[in-house]
């Protein structure tokens, strides 16, 4: 298969914890593609778009080498490879939620970073953590291990550690407690400075940002008192401002408004409270704001 040195290239991880919430995410997005037999790349069927799948690792410095127009990562890599400034951050995908983080057994000494000086760390973003510690004016001794970071103190290996970290679970299953955080991090969506097709890399992101919106918010519709209105846009004032219509009984309304899916329970346990009645939430397929 071949790569047309003009066609958008859009890079996606072939492998990891990314790879399969980004797929779905392009899907949903209708960004189709048959990937024959493992290939590096594929076209996409319905616009002029190439997928590449690619290692993490590559990503940030493909896109900030014009290689990929777009790319799906984690903004941890982007940070660790020194890219922030040569790539456009163009979406927060609200996946691969994780920190990373300073963590020592929780019987040590060591309690808050100072007292990690002079002591042996190993991490998994040594530039990260090198950075960290430099701006901390802490020396330490940091040896970058791929894989199994936590398991390294145990091992003897290390004083403590710097590692991603989600719930923390691993990190307590293994003795360990967090004593900084250094960032956060969440799978972005970032761009080349000069995109090969600049009108259809703004379609991506729409698409994209069109399926994240319709992710986060589902649709209320609900019959209120007039009187009472105005005191539930309080509640749940929606994007803009919510769609209000008569009804038959001029006293009351129905509003259809969009609201965080997070704090849709609650928001409906609100609106019952002020008088609302015939309350109906939905889901959101798909939404252009
Ligand atoms: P991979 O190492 O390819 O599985 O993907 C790692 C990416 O997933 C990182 O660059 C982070 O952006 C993200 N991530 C989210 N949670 C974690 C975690 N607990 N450990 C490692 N990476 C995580």
């Amino acid at each position: 298969m071949h790569l047309e040195p003009n066609v958008m290239r859009l890079a996606v991880p072939s492998k990891g914890r990314l790879q399969e919430p980004a797929e779905s995410l392009i899907k949903a997005a209708g960004i189709k593609y048959r990937r024959r037999d493992r290939s590096l790349f594929a076209h996409a069927t319905s616009l002029d778009l190439a997928i590449l799948f690619v290692r993490p690792d590559d990503i940030p410095v493909l896109v900030a080498e014009g290689a990929a127009d777009l790319g799906i990562v984690g903004q941890d890599l982007v940070h660790e490879h020194g890219c922030e400034k040569r790539v456009e951050k163009l979406l927060d995908l609200d996946f691969g939620h994780c920190r990373l983080c300073v963590a020592a057994p929780d019987r040590s000494r060591i309690k808050k970073v100072k007292d990690l000086a002079g002591k042996k760390l190993v991490c998994s973003m040594l530039q990260s953590a090198r950075s960290f510690f430099k701006k901390h004016k802490v020396r330490v001794d940091l040896v970058e291990v791929s894989g199994s970071v936590e398991v390294m103190v145990a091992l003897g290996l290390a004083d403590a550690i710097v590692d991603l970290v989600e719930s923390g679970d691993t990190l307590r299953d293994n003795g360990l407690s967090v004593i900084e955080t250094i960032s956060h991090s969440q799978a972005v969506l970032i761009g080349s400075k000069q995109p090969r097709d600049a009108a259809l890399s703004g379609l991506v992101q729409r698409r994209l940002k069109g399926v994240l919106t319709a992710q986060q918010y589902t649709l209320l519709e609900y019959n209120i008192p007039r009187a009472r209105l105005k005191d539930a846009e309080k509640i749940a004032p929606g994007f803009e401002s919510p769609t209000v219509s008569d009804l038959e009984d001029l006293k009351w309304c129905a509003v259809k408004v969009m609201i965080p899916k997070k704090k849709s329970v609650e928001i409906i346990d609100q609106l019952e409270a002020l008088g609302a009645s015939a309350i109906l939430e939905t889901q959101i397929l798909n939404c252009r704001l």
